[in-house]
């Protein structure tokens, strides 16, 4: 699979999910448009390694995922978005009567209006060139529930039923638009999420992790970045260009309960 010339956005990447596939679309050759709300020298030296290691062309563009205008600069910035993959995420955890408002709106932001933002703004120049993918990194929890997770669920379904209507709106055009669904995978959101239920369950971290976190993932595995790296470099391929409106579930067997 060579996806030699593309260019790929890919929001939230300096870390977990976003580098994982960030690195697997550079690995099957596209250039690579990194981003975080962050803009240090250790972002930017990130896409150099990058660049060094698979051969091609890497950028790193600072831009707060939580603001409309920003999420477009970014698709300006990338100088080219052929493959745009929406990751940006954040998580908190807390009852629905006492969860803060500013997260939720903070969370909405981030994981579902930015999507909207990014795929706005990528959408014409995908059309233009005659190809384009739209992957969104949604959840299990796209899916299915969990207690405590109000804001993230409505904006992780919010994420499937956008990837469905873009689908269709671009169904007649080389475009696909399909949303990931991981399961529990290590990465730095997941680990934040440790320390506190430990405390809320008086539990150890490897009861938390088998007993709470990989309750629900039959396989009793985390999934991994280069899975979900390899699963968007699929929906990247010919093989994959009928592919569109649809989830892919990476959970171990989580939805299949
Ligand atoms: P992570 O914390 O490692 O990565 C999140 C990324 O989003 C980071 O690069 C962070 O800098 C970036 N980010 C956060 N706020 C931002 C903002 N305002 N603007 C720009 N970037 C911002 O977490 P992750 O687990 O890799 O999560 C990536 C995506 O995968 C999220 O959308 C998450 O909901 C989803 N997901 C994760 C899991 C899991 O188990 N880890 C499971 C299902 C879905």
């Amino acid at each position: 699979m060579s996806l030699k010339g593309k260019t790929a956005v890919i929001t939230g990447s300096n870390s977990g999910i976003g580098l994982g596939v960030a690195r697997e679309l550079a690995r099957a050759g596209a250039h690579v448009v990194l981003n975080s709300y962050t803009d240090r020298e250790e972002d930017h030296a990130l896409a150099a390694e990058i660049a060094k290691t698979f051969g091609v062309e890497a950028k790193y563009v600072g831009a707060d995922m939580s603001k409309g205008d920003d999420c477009r600069r970014l698709i300006v910035e990338a100088g080219g978005c052929d493959i745009l993959v929406n990751n940006a995420g954040i998580q908190h955890v807390s009852p629905v009567e006492s969860f803060a408002p500013e997260k939720w709106d903070a969370i909405v932001a981030i994981n579902l209006s930015s999507a909207f933002h990014t795929t706005a703004a990528a959408v014409t120049g995908m059309r233009e060139k005659g190809w384009g993918r739209i992957i969104n990194i949604a959840s299990a929890h796209g899916l299915r529930a969990s207690p405590y997770k109000s804001a993230y669920i409505a904006a992780k379904h919010g994420v499937v039923g956008l990837s469905k209507t873009v689908a269709l709106e671009t169904a007649e055009d080389p475009i696909t638009c399909n949303a990931i669904c991981p399961g529990y995978v290590l990465t730095p959101l997941v680990e934040a999420q440790i320390p506190d239920t430990m405390k809320e369950y008086d539990m150890s971290r490897e009861d938390v992790i088998k007993n709470v976190m990989l309750k629900r993932q039959p396989s009793k595995e985390f999934a991994t970045v280069e899975q979900m790296g390899g699963t968007a470099v699929f929906l990247c391929s010919d093989a994959a260009a009928q592919i569109t409106g649809t989830t892919i579930s990476v959970d171990g067997g989580w939805t299949a309960m």
